[in-house]
């Protein structure tokens, strides 16, 4: 019988950066802290190293996975960027936003990466750590949440390891992610239009009621915490775990201020907090459905459906 290695745990200093960049080349798995969430990263253009993403995650191969930049001209390189992509990368890159663009014939990512599809999800990171990786190397990184398929995204190095030790080669630990949710994400369309695709920290409006699925993010039942989750819920049952927000504060409050940025940054911490407790349920307060609120809101819909 073959032993899984242990899966690494780094400081996101100078010398863990290096080291990640060097498992990275190698073909390896590597969490990075991004301002969403923790990534799973692998070289794009490698058809092993993304194989690998999709079998420590469980992931459904189906599912196509953001390839992380580090700027406009780099995306250049893999999709075609037409005036309104430039507009949305200019205003918002680095930051929490993915285009969904034309795939170039000569890209050179792995065909895995984009599912097959003539299209590739593209972001420039704004988190430091994630910047100084992508300087370190020469080629993009393809990396979905540093989760099991369908749990909750993971915002912390522990919450990686909870669900990915032993599997993945290395965890750089650049402590809690700010956004806290995953990226807002757009298709740019052949014509120039526009269509959101997934809510998040970025408002671009809302998403279009396509009767396709375009990105499996947007199946009704994602992001489960494996126990029933009660919305809106204005008090709590004794077997509930109750997830607050103002002022019903409950087992682990978004933000006791009524602090929506708080909430969202905190989201995902409260539903792991709720998986893990003995209560056999979970409860969550209301959250207004006004900006990040919306993208919080569709999270916890799927979490709940
Ligand atoms: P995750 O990284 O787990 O947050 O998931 C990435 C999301 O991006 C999924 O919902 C994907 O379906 C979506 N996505 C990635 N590539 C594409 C694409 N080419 N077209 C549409 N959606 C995509
Ligand atoms: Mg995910």
């Amino acid at each position: 019988m073959t032993c899984k290695p242990a899966t690494e745990l780094l400081l996101a200093d100078d010398a863990g950066i290096a080291r990640a960049a060097e498992v990275l080349r190698a073909g390896g798995l590597v969490a990075v802290p991004t301002e969403t969430v923790y990534g799973l990263a692998a070289r794009a253009d490698s058809a092993e190293a993304v194989a690998k993403i999709y079998e420590a995650k469980g992931r459904p191969s189906f599912n196509p996975l953001i390839v992380h930049v580090r700027d406009e001209e780099q995306a250049a390189r893999y999709a075609d960027l037409p005036g309104a992509a430039r507009s949305l990368a200019e205003a918002y890159w680095p930051g929490p936003l993915t285009l969904v663009l034309s795939l170039r014939q000569d890209a050179g990512l792995a065909p895995t990466v984009t599912a097959g599809l003539d299209t590739v999800a593209l972001r420039a990171p704004a988190h430091p750590v994630m910047r100084a990786l992508l300087k370190q190397i020469d080629f993009p990184l393809a990396a979905p949440s540093a989760n099991r398929s369908g749990y909750i995204s993971p915002t912390t190095a522990g919450h990686v390891l909870a669900s990915l030790d032993g599997r993945i080669d290395l965890v750089l630990d650049g402590g809690p992610c700010e956004a806290g949710l995953e990226s807002t994400i757009a298709a740019i369309r052949a014509d120039g239009s526009v269509d959101v695709l997934r809510p998040g920290p970025i408002d671009l409006g809302d998403p279009a009621e396509s009767s396709s699925i375009e990105a499996p993010g947007q199946l009704a039942q994602h992001y489960a915490p494996g126990k029933p989750v009660r919305l809106n819920a204005r008090d709590s049952e004794p077997d509930e775990f109750m997830i607050g927000f103002g002022e019903m504060s409950g087992d682990c409050s978004l933000s006791e201020a009524g602090d929506l940025q708080e909430a969202a940054a905190r989201l995902y911490d409260c539903l792991h907090q709720g998986a893990a407790s003995e209560k056999p349920r979970i409860a969550v307060a209301p959250i207004p459905d006004d900006e990040v609120g919306k993208a919080i809101n569709d999270r916890l819909r799927r979490a709940a459906a």
